[in-house]
């Protein structure tokens, strides 16, 4: 296509162009006799851009994104990576990144697959906002990966296994998630609140930071 007709240009120029994609592919159905379906299904990817009400995965496109991230668990596990989890981000109907959990093979207690698919799919991108894009995860999110998904803007999330399931083959999700639920005061971690002269001054650098990047 000559770089002159973008979707961007497209949009801009007040052009209905996912309408236009829509008949286009009616037309290429009625023309054809092709599978309904599966052209059913790329107009609701579509459509799922502008119209939240849309399921943007059939069933089909969830076990295929939920396998991929189950198959590269299950090398990670035979690899002795770490635990049995991995996550696949999607958006727009394209995988951005993958994750496994490296927390033995790495050293890194922070190495579970949903925070290593966001590392991986946001170094893809070259960008730290995962707006409109879907994680598909083996299991149940902890706190921690939860918390990561909310600073990636990523709005849905598609798990198989609980955290009960986690817990009852070793894994602290449930914990932390009770631990959450309590007053500060009576989590196992202690927590002191000290002051210190420099901590107005550094959230003042960042208030009056003339070119900061919010987030
Ligand atoms: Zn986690």
């Amino acid at each position: 296509m000559d770089d002159g007709l973008n979707e961007s240009k497209l949009r801009d120029s007040g052009f209905d162009w996912e309408e236009f994609l829509l008949n286009y592919l009616k037309h290429v159905y009625l023309i054809t006799g092709g599978d309904f379906f599966e052209i059913n299904q790329l107009s609701s990817l579509f459509l799922s851009k502008n119209n939240n009400d849309i399921e943007p995965y059939s069933m089909d496109g969830l076990s295929q994104y939920l396998d991929q991230a189950f198959d590269d668990a299950i090398e990670s596990v035979k690899n002795n990576h770490g635990g049995p989890f991995g996550a696949v981000i999607v958006r727009d109907g394209k995988i951005l990144g993958r994750g496994v959990n490296k927390v033995i093979s790495e050293n890194d207690p922070t190495a579970h697959a949903e925070v290593m698919a966001i590392r991986n799919a946001c170094k893809n991108i070259g960008h730290f906002d995962l707006t409109g894009a879907t994680i598909f995860t083996t299991c149940e999110p902890c706190p921690m990966c939860l918390s990561a998904i909310y600073w990636a803007n990523i709005q849905e999330v598609y798990y198989c296994s609980t955290r009960k399931d986690a817990e009852n083959i070793g894994f602290r999700d449930n914990h932390i998630y009770e631990e959450l639920n309590l007053p500060v005061e009576e989590r196992k971690i202690h927590f002191v609140k000290i002051g210190n002269p420099k901590s107005e001054a550094l959230f003042r650098l960042w208030l009056d930071k003339v070119d900061k990047v919010s987030y």
